[in-house]
């Protein structure tokens, strides 16, 4: 049987899924395809990316294998910790969402996995409970301290929609993208095919610097629960307290917290020029306040502004190369296409890879479809 999970692209609302903010990815059509047949005994996953085959009995003490494998068994931990017994399996991963692009492969494996045990072992959780083990794999088993948006939108995206998801307490929105002049746009998503080593650890220092100036803002105002509450004003009366970096950190997510606030009513009015100006101002503030932008993707997003029919351009996923995010006229979309890769190729002597790509359904929502 094979069960697929797409990839996603952020539309806005960068690093605000960790302290209680606001998120607008979409699912997109690059996805993960789960192929999972019965065994006589044990576990065993094979990538057909990958050449090695790992076979587990996935009990607690199982090392980890420090590679792909290790984001499929931490899925099979969960699942197994919720007491759920899964016959022998063996399970297949192929798929052609870009690996480690910040177009969420991870979440993709992991929900496509997911799906397919649940199924193997004549079970089943609700969406959101699968977004949750998904993220429980990767922040203890795989060791990444991600937040909720990527497992959550791979799993509840609706085809045509953006999902508006409050990461505090999980309502979520589903936002037709087909509005007003939205409806003569392209998401287009550019990958500028860099990735910067200091990319994993500086996420983590990231979240580190974020979380020291939550803890100062909530310490002052008790009613604040986290980020997600906190104005501009609050962080301003708190800021000689806290290290100038935590500062812009937390400037990036309150303002950005506010950008999609903005963008979500933008996108129900129709209103490309507006969304495209927010997804503009989440660049700037994401390169020079978050600061996890790098040349190629800082240049990347203000060529994209230069081009016709580009409404907005910005950095996605978590930062330190990978993809931009653009906003563009389907009747400019090859142009812009054609001109941007050519711009960068003389540039950095690189083929970015350009793709449009139309909102997609998440793995709930393929199932119902193939039911
Ligand atoms: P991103 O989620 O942005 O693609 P991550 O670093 O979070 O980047 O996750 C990428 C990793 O996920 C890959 O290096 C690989 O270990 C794993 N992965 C994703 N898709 C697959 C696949 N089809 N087969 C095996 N491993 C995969
Ligand atoms: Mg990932």
């Amino acid at each position: 049987m094979q069960y697929t999970a797409p990839g996603r692209v952020n539309l806005l609302g960068e690093h605000t899924d960790y302290t209680g903010g606001l998120v607008l990815p979409m699912a997109i059509p690059f996805a993960t395809t789960a192929s999972i047949s019965a065994a006589d005994a044990g576990y065993r996953f094979t990538s057909t990316a990958f050449e090695n085959t790992r076979d587990t009995y996935a009990g607690d003490d199982t090392p980890k294998a420090n590679d792909w494998s290790d984001y499929p068994v931490g899925v099979l931990r969960e699942l197994l910790a919720l007491g759920l017994e899964v016959p022998p399996f063996s399970l297949n991963l192929d798929g052609d969402v870009p690996l480690g692009a910040g177009l969420s492969s991870s979440a993709s494996i992991e929900v496509a996995t997911t799906v397919a045990l649940l199924h193997h072992s004549k079970a089943s959780l609700s969406a959101q409970e699968m977004a949750l083990l998904c993220q429980r794999a990767e922040n203890r088993y795989v060791g990444s301290p991600c937040g909720i948006m990527d497992q959550f939108v791979v799993t509840a995206a609706i085809e045509g929609h953006a999902l508006l998801l409050n990461t505090r307490d999980l309502s979520f929105e589903h936002l037709p993208m087909n509005s007003g002049a939205l409806a003569e746009c392209s998401v287009v998503v550019a990958n500028s095919m860099v990735k910067h080593s200091i990319a994993n650890g500086d996420y983590g220092t990231r979240r580190n610097e974020l979380e020291v100036g939550q803890a100062a803002i909530c310490q002052a105002y008790p009613q604040v629960r986290d980020l997600g509450d906190a104005s501009m004003e609050q962080l301003e009366a708190c800021r000689s307290a806290i290290p100038a970096e935590s500062y812009l950190r937390c400037k990036h997510v309150i303002t950005e917290n506010a950008r999609v606030r903005e963008a979500a009513e933008s996108m129900k009015r129709g209103d490309a020029a507006a969304l495209g100006d927010a997804m503009n101002r989440s660049h700037a503030s994401q390169r020079d306040d978050f600061q996890d932008s790098v040349a190629e993707i800082d240049f990347l997003a203000a060529t994209a502004v230069t081009l016709y029919g580009c409404y907005g351009s910005r950095l996605t996923g978590g930062g330190f190369g990978g993809c931009t995010v653009n906003l563009v006229l389907t009747t400019a979309a090859e142009s812009f296409q054609r001109d941007l890769a050519s711009a960068y190729r003389k540039r950095y002597q690189i083929d970015a890879e350009i793709y449009r790509c139309t909102p997609s359904d998440g793995a709930v929502a393929r199932l119902e479809r193939n039911a």
